[in-house]
């Protein structure tokens, strides 16, 4: 067999066939990669491609996280401009939703105006200048990539950890990182629901980009509840500007801190990850973060004067659209809640049109739903649960069926971090 470079070489630009390429991906499938090789095959697909250089054009260091994803996951859209407050950069390339899980574009694509296309170039400007960028993935990116990842949604060959770990540490390393945070979740709503698959997940990224220079670090999370209490494009933007105010969920903020912090230790702006947790968190509370967040809004074509009360912001995204239609559902009995399925609740958001079942359909920005009754939360009958934000009458059996998505427990319960295990 050729040198894994001169495989990958062929994939990218189309010399090799489709059969011939699809039989390569199932070897990898079937056997797996031993670590140099895959490392080899990472860096063959990262250089398929433009990779960002920063030279000296850039006195901070340059940084990025990656999520699995889940449900109303708004970690990034508080954390990178919380980091470029702090003093790194962060160019990140962000995925659109799909299937019950969200997507960073189509929650900054409900601020009116925001623009998520850039050539690398514009991308490369717009983070020397201010610090941070996000936005989606351009056709230069990783070209390797976009053919396999095609062939492999084609013929069944997603679920490989040595595929999946080539295809996203590619993208993060054609960035130019100089330290990336791998946000892996697992848990009924998540991408690897076993924990066990996770950590191998989380492993084999952390290894492949150590191994390409990059100083990665691993955070597992749960992903049975939804991220904070907001599921919907718009809705999310609203909590993570809350977030950035210092106003955020606990659970939110915890995550944003944590991972924020282990990426500004990595960079050597500060001691370690406490020290890192402990400024970002500042910067949530004293304004910076928050005028990153309004820099970037403006750069990327939005209007910073959206932001600048409540109302209007919530104006301005949709949120008091007349057409938007607003049904509170009660709590119906007392106790305390035990459990909220994420994954009933992407699905019910998901059927009001905030979510994709293809890469082809178009989100609804403005709905979606704000959870009132948190794990841990004492309710009474006639308590708000669940509000939902909807553009047509809701479907018969809907508030019934997201109800059902709550467990009640007679007992107090307690509530865990999220945070299951630190690796790097
Ligand atoms: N996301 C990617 O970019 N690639 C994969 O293989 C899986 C998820």
């Amino acid at each position: 067999m050729d040198g894994i470079r001169e495989i990958i070489g062929r994939i990218a630009d189309g010399r090799m066939g489709d059969d011939e390429a699809a039989e390569f991906l199932r070897v990898v499938f079937e056997d797996g990669l031993p670590q140099d090789e895959l490392v080899e095959m990472t860096l063959a697909m990262r250089d398929s491609g433009t990779k960002i250089n920063w030279n000296q054009n850039i006195s901070r260091r340059v940084v990025d996280k990656h999520s699995t994803g889940g449900v109303g996951d708004k970690v990034s859209v508080s954390l990178a401009p919380a980091l470029a407050a702090c003093g790194a950069a962060v160019p990140m390339i962000s995925g659109r939703a799909l299937g019950h899980t969200g997507g960073t574009l189509d929650k900054l694509e409900s601020i009116p105006g925001f623009n998520t296309e850039m050539t690398f170039l514009e991308l490369k400007n717009q983070v020397t200048e201010i610090g941070l960028a996000i936005v989606g993935q351009n056709q230069d990116l990783v070209p390797a990539d976009r053919r396999m990842y095609a062939l492999r949604d084609l013929t069944g060959l997603i679920a490989s950890v040595p595929l999946i770990t080539s295809s996203i540490i590619s993208k993060k390393a054609a960035e130019g990182l100089s330290a990336l945070v791998l946000d892996v979740k697992h848990g009924r709503a998540a991408f690897m629901e076993e924990r066990e698959q996770a950590e191998a997940l989380a492993q084999s990224m952390a290894d492949a980009a150590n191994g390409m220079g990059i100083t990665t670090s691993v955070v597992l999370s749960t992903m049975d509840q939804p991220l904070g209490c907001a599921v919907g494009n718009a809705l999310e933007i609203v909590e993570s500007v809350e977030t950035l105010c210092g106003r955020g969920p606990h659970d939110l903020e915890e995550l944003v801190c944590v991972q924020a912090g282990i990426l500004l230790a990595a960079s050597g702006i500060v001691e370690d990850m406490e020290e890192g947790a402990l400024m970002i968190h500042n910067s949530l509370n004293d304004g910076t973060a928050f005028a990153k967040f309004l820099d970037m809004v403006e750069f990327q074509g939005g209007n910073r004067g959206d932001f600048a009360s409540d109302h209007s912001m919530l104006s301005s995204l949709g949120l008091l659209d007349r057409n938007l239609l607003s049904t509170e559902i009660y709590v119906e009995g007392n106790g305390w809640i035990n459990d909220i399925d994420a994954m009933s609740i992407a699905l019910a958001c998901s059927e009001l049109g905030s979510g994709r079942k293809t890469l082809t359909d178009t989100v609804d920005h403005a709905v979606g739903a704000i959870i009132e009754a948190q794990v841990g939360d004492e309710i009474e009958t006639g308590e708000p649960l669940i509000v939902i934000y909807h553009r047509n009458e809701l479907p018969d059996g809907f508030s019934e069926s997201i109800s059902s998505a709550f467990s009640v427990s007679p007992e107090s319960v307690s509530v865990e971090t999220r945070i299951t295990q630190i690796i790097g």
